[in-house]
């Protein structure tokens, strides 16, 4: 080991790592790939001129979605934004109720709460998953909430907590498992987040699938897209078909009459989006296993460099390993800026972790508990290019 690497230079040593797996060229953090059917099905679609809400490949997208997640039903929406807010309308979120959230996440989970009507009400999260901790919650819900007729309240508003609805971040589980202990302990209803999941699981089951209900994206920078798109899933047929009623405008099935039994949403995906979401899956397998190759290429190249780590799937787990993760030590925190600069002016695009959801104007009168570790990860975390791409092109 030559001298460099015995008393490395972090940002220096960061951007050398990421070259060695990349090469010597421009690189996205995350690009869509369209090496199968899509061209096939999307002329399908023109010539058959259904391209909007009607046509097979919604129904086959649902299906298929279905079958690889092993969720009893999926239902395809126009956004994952979209699929959140009416997967906690019908996990009974009412305005005024408290949904239970990472502060460290993209802001839709947290829009969604707002479409509601109700509050979000902010946890921390753990190092391991970078998701939200459930040990912590347990002993936060200890002090502050009450049960009251079987439903969960917070001591201090005064407001029903009803749902907890945590994240998979950049692909990796959090502990679902231990929150759905908490969340049964509380009486309180599981969605689950899992945009940027599709094909991670715990102990094989997909994640998405343990709330009563869970929520994907196909949006352009996730695993598979379908340019814009989200799908809930849920076992219980009953709310399978609430779901698809809410987010079809709440029409009611006739030959010709338009009547509508409530206020529904025009959430539906078209299909021409489904028609590439079809040939989108039918690569998930392949692009999987490049993202972990991917993963296995960065572990070789940053093991050498001190002072930074690079997230592994949890035990127990299949990541996707959606964005790679580097995770830098506290005592070098403060170059993290230093590091995005020389990255991005490199032509290597990195980003940081999202701003906490209680630092926005608009939330930061949201309750939470204290935020440690989120805001440690806020400091200190960067993603790195993370296209399935670079795997097959790599010279391993
Ligand atoms: C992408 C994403 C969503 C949904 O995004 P859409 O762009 O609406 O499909 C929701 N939550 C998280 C954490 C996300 O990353």
């Amino acid at each position: 080991m030559n001298a460099a690497f015995s008393h490395p230079e972090p940002v220096a040593a960061i951007l050398q790592a990421i070259r060695a797996v990349v090469g010597p060229r421009q690189v996205p953090l995350h690009e869509p790939c369209f090496a199968g059917n899509e061209w096939v099905y999307l002329k399908e679609c023109l010539d058959s001129t259904f391209v909007s809400s009607v046509g097979k490949f919604v129904d086959r997208f649902e299906a298929e979605l279905a079958s690889f997640t092993g969720a009893r039903h999926a239902i395809a929406v126009a956004n994952g934004t979209a699929a959140l807010h009416v997967a906690l309308l019908l996990a009974g979120v009412r305005p005024g109720d408290e949904v239970l959230m990472p502060a460290l996440t993209f802001a839709a989970t947290a829009n969604a709460v707002a479409y509601c009507s109700a509050v979000p009400h902010f946890v921390d999260c753990e190092q391991r998953t970078l998701g939200l901790d459930p040990h912590a919650l347990r002993d936060y819900l200890q002090s502050i909430a009450e049960i009251r007729s079987g439903q969960c309240f917070n001591r201090s508003t005064g407001r029903p907590l009803r749902v907890v609805l945590p994240m998979h971040a950049f692909g990796h589980p959090m502990d679902i498992e231990a929150t759905l202990a908490v969340a049964r302990d509380f009486h309180l209803q599981v969605v689950e987040d899992a945009a940027e999941s599709l094909g991670s699981t715990v102990g094989g089951r997909h994640t998405g699938t343990f709330g009563s209900l869970g929520t994907l994206s196909f949006n352009g920078n996730k695993t598979i897209t379908t340019g814009g798109g989200g799908a809930i899933l849920v076992n219980d047929s009953a709310l399978a078909k609430r779901a698809k009623h809410l987010t079809t405008t709440a029409k009611m099935p006739h030959r010709w009459e338009y009547r509508h039994d409530e206020v529904g949403f025009n959430y539906r995906l078209p299909n021409l989006n489904a028609a590439l979401g079809c040939a989108q899956l039918e690569q998930l397998p392949g692009l999987l296993r490049s993202k972990r190759r991917l993963f296995e290429l960065y572990a070789a190249a940053f093991a050498r460099v001190s002072q930074v780590h690079l997230v592994a799937e949890p035990a127990n787990c299949s990541s996707n390993y959606w964005l790679q993760t580097l995770l830098l030590d506290e005592a070098v925190a403060d170059r993290r800026d230093q590091v995005l600069a020389a990255t991005n002016d490199a032509g290597l695009m990195t980003r940081p972790a999202w701003t906490l959801m209680h630092r926005m104007a608009h939330f930061s009168a949201c309750p939470r508990m204290s935020l440690p570790v989120s805001e440690s990860l806020e400091r200190r975390l960067i993603n790195i290019p993370s296209s399935a791409q670079l795997a097959q092109s790599a010279s391993a």
